[in-house]
């Protein structure tokens, strides 16, 4: 950790907590659409802990979090390390209630595309610019990242999803899942160290464990998100002697215990309304019907059923422009369950 930490245009010395921006883009008005952040430099040694939030514009729970952790719960002159805390890490996609940046219809992750948008493209395209900037400002400054998502409803279940098929992170991610203390899914996509250069791999090839955590009911702030995000963000840092005191266990959720395996998604084979019969976190046997598809004048076209033994974490139906859980309505091929099991150790 250096004696002044230094994130956009900001510099933070030991013991201080400094806000600004990192440099973003420029809509045709010539107004700047800038990333704003908070930069916390502990007085003491230790790790630099990057959170961020809204990669996913609509998914707003985890910047409550930051400002809670940042403005309330952490005293920098106690702070051993430094936190980097980015609110919204896509203002295009926030800006305009959307998932995806509303200029290009590009994910600043890489999500859900075959050729997933890199943060190695300084000339590319509004986005894939942001995803640089937070690269080279942001990211590789870090020793570890905590990237908070939000599920759309609030019945679903809280989690965190590691991959432990990188040995160089493999063994920190798994102490971060435990002490952020919910629902686990434990990701065993091959780790490739020539993988397509988006943030989430640039981290992992730089050996920095990413955890990806899922918080609930993304459009509101809201209970309770932001307990569950703040004790889980405090746990971490607890975890790695950022700072001190005891890890507290999550109370007042679902936690399943694991790892847990992501098993993918059950589409719908019809369209029209859709009601669901089974809350999310209920044990469910193969065969078990747990959502209904009906049409507008009531009746069932489709009843949706289980693919395994398992769980459903979350209904995020009515998806549109990649963006999950707008409406509780469906078409053919749209989202209804995100599905997942217990893994056999
Ligand atoms: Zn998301």
């Amino acid at each position: 950790m250096p004696e002044n930490l230094q994130v956009g245009n900001v510099t933070a010395k030991r013991g201080k907590l400094q806000k600004g921006i990192i440099k973003g883009v420029e809509l045709n008005t010539t107004t700047s659409i800038d990333i704003p952040i908070l930069l916390m430099n502990g007085a003491k040694d230790g790790p630099t802990l990057l959170v961020v939030s809204t990669q996913h514009g609509i998914e707003l729970q985890g910047a409550e979090v930051i400002l809670k952790i940042m403005r309330e719960k952490i005293d920098p002159s106690e702070l051993r390390g430094a936190i980097i805390g980015i609110p919204v890490e896509n203002p295009l996609a926030y800006m305009h209630h959307q998932y995806l940046s509303w200029i290009d219809n590009l994910d600043l992750g890489g999500g859900g595309s075959a050729s997933p948008l890199t943060a190695d493209q300084p000339d590319g395209t509004a986005t894939e610019r942001l995803a640089y900037a937070l690269w080279q400002e942001a990211w590789s400054k870090a020793d570890m990242v905590i990237n908070i998502h939000c599920n759309t409803r609030p019945d679903s279940l809280f989690f965190t999803e590691i991959n432990v098929m990188n040995p160089k992170t493999k063994e920190r991610l798994e102490r971060m899942a435990e002490a952020f203390g919910v629902t686990t899914v434990i990701d065993r996509t091959l780790f490739k160290e020539d993988g397509p250069p988006t943030l989430a791999n640039l981290a992992a090839q730089n050996g920095v464990p990413d955890i990806l955590v899922e918080l609930i009911d993304g459009r509101w702030i809201s209970e309770p998100s932001t307990t569950v995000g703040v004790r889980g963000t405090l746990n971490i840092m607890k975890a790695f002697d950022m700072i001190d005191g005891e890890i507290e266990p999550q109370e007042g959720i679902i936690v399943i215990p694991g790892p847990c395996k992501w098993e993918g998604i059950v589409r719908a084979n019809r369209g029209g309304l859709i009601r669901f019969l089974k809350p999310p976190g209920d044990f469910l046997r193969k065969g078990e019907v747990f959502a209904e598809i009906y049409d507008l004048y009531g009746d069932v076209l489709e009843e949706v059923k289980m693919p395994m033994d398992g769980y459903i974490w979350a209904y995020p139906c009515g998806d549109i422009l990649g963006t999950p859980g707008s409406m509780q309505t469906v078409q053919t091929g749209a989202n209804v369950a995100y599905v997942f099991t217990q893994e056999k150790e």
